[in-house]
């Protein structure tokens, strides 16, 4: 199933029952964070404001807050996601295709007047947000060398009517565009989309190495290419059916504070100055939708989004074979703890595909890897505990690599490198699988074809349980 935009995908999860229509009157600011926050605690439905007070365009959040929304925006299911993503993202990319007319240009707005904070219910989200934050932006830009387009999410600050604070880590593509423009003394064309098919946001989101056009992983994400119109006023093209475009210039040489902002780490981060977008163009659909995002501590739809692409990419960026399943771990914010299972193929393997795993532009945030045998389930805490405690000695199986690039949210770092973009941080391996394996003591369980005969029987006990809970295999 291939979804044409936005609204397509809200009826498919209207029909799934997986959308709250929101009837009553909403505040933008604060009453709609207050909400998600509550929603995301529960993993609870999408949600679609349709009364913002002040506004006549309606809000839709936490659509893909849980992974069986991640799937469903693939058109796949939950358990199907990971071994679809790897398949389709193996297939050649697919080219967007340049069409003349798009529903994202039904409504056009060039020149001075232009008020994004007007037009659009563009919320606080948290408490102590340094202002409206819009959460979902699709950042399109070209590399001013090659041309080679690219598109991925950062957080857009509006400071004023049109103008966006961005934040952009120095290892970030837009930034690294950015940089070259400025080179040459230009400011560089941006047109952010908000509110597209949800394949393209995710294509954005994925990390995938720079050079790679992600409309045209989008394409491969979802089987058919990603229409495309040229903007107005930049030479840019942008999602034909998104729901809202600006179209503007990175400026060069002005810097504003940015932030706080409540982030994916579940802290606000400091104020730094960063860029400026000017805003020259809004277009928009008829009737558009807003596509904003709740962040904050997990578990929200944040990390969702941020951590299953990592999660799968990591996979398909791996050198080495053996990998059996991946988790990048909610609570870890979906960025900086991992437990990968591993089919062990001799001894020292651990670490070396440890190595290899935190060698992935995907791992680039993991600071505790820990391996596992594929006995394990990573996705089972009390498993992933039991190795710890039976499977490892520190001093022979943990390593600490150190100054490695950081991220620049990451709490735990010094302010002054989270401030000024040059942070480093340690990595943690944990390697808990079985030394020696060979002759690793046997895990204890009761004999093989007494369980199975049990399972067959189960009924008969009448105990209650399911049969087929992980303490039966
Ligand atoms: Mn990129």
């Amino acid at each position: 199933m291939v979804f044409a935009d936005l609204r397509e995908f809200l009826r498919c999860l209207e029909e799934q029952g997986e959308l709250a229509r929101v009837h009553v009157e909403v505040e933008k600011d604060h009453e709609i964070g207050a909400i998600c926050r509550k929603v995301n605690d529960h993993a609870g439905p999408g949600l679609l404001f349709e009364k913002v007070r002040g506004y006549s365009v309606p809000l839709a959040c936490n659509l893909l807050g849980t992974k069986k929304r991640f799937a469903m925006a693939l058109g796949t299911s939950d358990g199907a996601l990971t071994e679809e993503w790897l398949r389709r993202t193996s297939l050649p990319p697919i080219n967007p295709v340049l069409i003349s007319r798009g529903a994202c240009q039904e409504n056009i707005f060039v020149g001075d007047g232009l008020d994004l904070l007007k037009m659009f219910p563009i919320p606080i989200w948290n408490e102590l947000d340094g202002g409206p934050f819009i959460t979902l932006p699709i950042v399109i830009s070209r590399d001013p060398e090659t041309g080679i387009r690219n598109a991925a999410m950062y957080r857009l600050q509006v400071h004023e009517r049109n103008k966006l604070g961005i934040l952009m880590a120095p290892y970030r593509h837009t930034e690294i565009h950015r940089g070259k423009a400025s080179a040459e003394g230009r400011g560089l064309p941006v047109a952010i989309a908000i509110g597209t098919d949800p394949a393209v946001a995710l294509a954005a989101l994925a990390p995938l190495p720079f050079g790679v056009d992600e409309f045209a992983m989008a394409g491969a994400l979802r089987g058919e290419p990603v229409e495309v119109v040229r903007c107005k006023t930049v030479d840019l093209e942008v999602p034909a059916t998104a729901e809202i475009v600006l179209e503007g210039e990175i400026l060069v040489g002005e810097t504003k504070e940015e932030g706080p902002y409540g982030d994916f780490t579940g802290y606000y981060g400091a104020k730094v100055k960063r860029p400026v977008v000017e805003i020259k163009a809004i277009t928009h659909r008829d009737n558009p939708i807003y596509h904003g995002l709740y962040n904050g501590r997990p578990p929200t739809e944040e990390q969702i989004i941020r951590g299953l692409p990592i999660e799968m990419d990591i996979a398909r960026q791996c050198p080495l074979p053996g990998i059996r399943k991946i988790n990048l771990t909610m609570g870890g914010c979906g960025a900086f703890n991992c437990v990968v299972s591993i089919e062990k193929q001799f001894e020292g393997y651990g670490k070396m595909i440890a190595m290899a795993v935190l060698g992935t532009w995907g791992a680039r945030f993991v600071k505790t890897l820990i391996i596992v045998d594929d006995d394990i389930d990573p996705f089972d805490w009390n498993q992933v505990e039991w190795a710890l405690a039976t499977r490892v000695q520190p001093h022979r199986d943990v390593e600490i690599i150190r100054d490695v690039v950081g991220c620049i949210l990451d709490p735990s770092l010094p302010l002054q490198e989270r401030q000024s973009g040059r942070s480093r941080t340690s990595k943690m391996i944990i390697d808990a699988t079985k030394y020696d394996a060979a002759e690793f003591e046997v895990p204890c369980q009761p004999r093989q074809d007494v369980m199975e005969e049990v399972t067959r029987e189960w009924a008969k006990y009448g105990i209650g349980v399911p049969s087929g809970s992980s303490r039966l295999p």
